[in-house]
């Protein structure tokens, strides 16, 4: 029953910045990739190039973006609307050579492609449908320059232009959805306790350390609660393993109609369970564990015909009112959680209890703690 709280949990705002670094490493790569395709142009000799000194303007200033924005940020937070800056300088500089190398005759026009294939891969929907109705604006625009024409060919030819884009945007966001979609699952089933459907114990400790951080910063209570199902071992000697996964089952669902949804509650280990209760002082959380305790006492099932039947001890520990240093709290539980199984099982001790025992004369020590109840 010993506590060892994990410090290498990875919490969420770490797994948020591990993606958000690959995509904008990805982006600085088709970056690179799109100025090299202008450059192989440029150099060309069949290349025509309106004003060569602007193209080579715009190349040096779009490598100095790249340089500035993206490497000398890369060890700073990623955020979306970084890589969302990063995608409109993109359209700005392929809309200038594409203004420098024949506007819409010009053969780079599909660079704009490469912006899709980034916006929809790493920004989701909502970005990349506003990117092509700019680059569709900006097609217009850059077409105005010849006069506007609005005949059925140069309607057909604005499709030929634009429906490749949709398409594109299509195929990648769709893929996109499906990754993430998969990526959730993963998540989920990782953070998940399969029996239960409680939080495991590897997506237990980010929660902890941050509601104990909210509790120490806003001065709030914060309450644990630690459950151990009693004689698991004989239930599963006696009524085989299947009886004995019952009964975590029950227990679990108990936990889980006793408390409020805001709880946190989680498998900690085999017959082990943890819940945090946010804004619960002492006496309420004394209660609640009380009528959990009963709960679980009044609730039996059946298994091939055999009828079973459990109890659990629980350790209550509650900041600030019984322990000063949040951190201690889980640590707090357990010893009230050791104490209640010493003191004969099915019955709540809190840490105050435990502290009174504590400084009671030997003699009085000997004596076994009483059952709480919700008095
Ligand atoms: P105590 O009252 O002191 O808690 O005794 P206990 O028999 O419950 O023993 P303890 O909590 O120390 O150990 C839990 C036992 O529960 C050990 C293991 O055999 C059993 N166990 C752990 N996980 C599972 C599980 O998923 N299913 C079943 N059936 N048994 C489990
Ligand atoms: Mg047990």
């Amino acid at each position: 029953m010993k506590i060892k709280e994990s410090n290498a949990a990875v919490d969420e705002f770490d797994v948020e910045q591990i993606e958000l670094k690959g995509f904008a490493r990805s982006i600085a790569e088709i970056e690179w990739l799109l100025l090299l395709l202008v450059l192989l142009y440029y150099i060309s000799p069949d290349a025509q190039v309106a004003s060569p000194a602007g193209l080579l303007i715009c190349m040096e200033v779009f490598g100095a973006f790249i340089l500035g924005f993206h490497y000398v940020n890369f060890n700073l937070p990623h955020f979306k609307w970084k890589l969302t800056i990063e995608t409109w300088v993109m359209i700005l500089f392929i809309t200038l050579v594409v203004w420098n190398t024949g506007s819409t005759e010009s053969p780079l026009l599909n660079l704009y492609l490469l912006v899709i294939i980034s916006s929809s891969i790493t920004l989701g929907k909502a970005v990349t449908v506003a990117e092509i109705v700019i680059i569709s604006l900006v097609y217009f625009f850059l077409a105005s320059r010849t006069g506007l024409d609005y005949s059925l060919v140069a309607y057909t030819e604005f499709l030929v232009f634009f429906l490749p884009f949709m398409l594109v945007a299509y195929i990648t966001t769709m893929l996109a959805a499906d990754v993430n979609y998969g990526k959730e699952m993963f998540k989920v089933l990782s953070e998940t306790d399969e029996m239960t459907g409680l939080l495991n114990k590897r997506s237990f400790s980010p929660m902890l350390n941050k509601a104990t951080e909210v509790a120490v910063q806003y001065s709030q209570p914060l309450s644990i609660m630690m459950i151990d199902a009693d004689n698991l071992k004989t239930v599963n000697d006696t009524h085989g393993h299947k009886a004995g996964d019952k009964l975590i089952e029950t227990i679990a669902g108990a936990i889980r109609d006793c408390l409020r949804t805001s709880d946190i509650t989680c498998r900690y280990g085999g017959d082990e369970f943890v819940a945090l209760l946010p804004h619960l002082p002492s006496k309420k959380a004394r209660e609640t564990a009380e009528r959990l305790r009963s709960a679980v006492e009044s609730t039996s099932f059946d298994v091939d015909g055999v009828r079973i039947s459990t109890t659990v001890s629980v350790g209550v520990a509650s900041y600030p009112d019984e322990v000063k240093i949040a951190d201690e709290l889980m640590e707090k539980a357990d010893e009230a959680l050791y104490k209640s199984k010493a003191s004969g099982r099915n019955c709540v001790i809190t840490y105050s209890q435990l502290k009174e025992e504590a400084n009671k004369p030997v003699i009085e020590q000997r004596q076994p703690l009483e059952r709480r109840t919700s008095e």
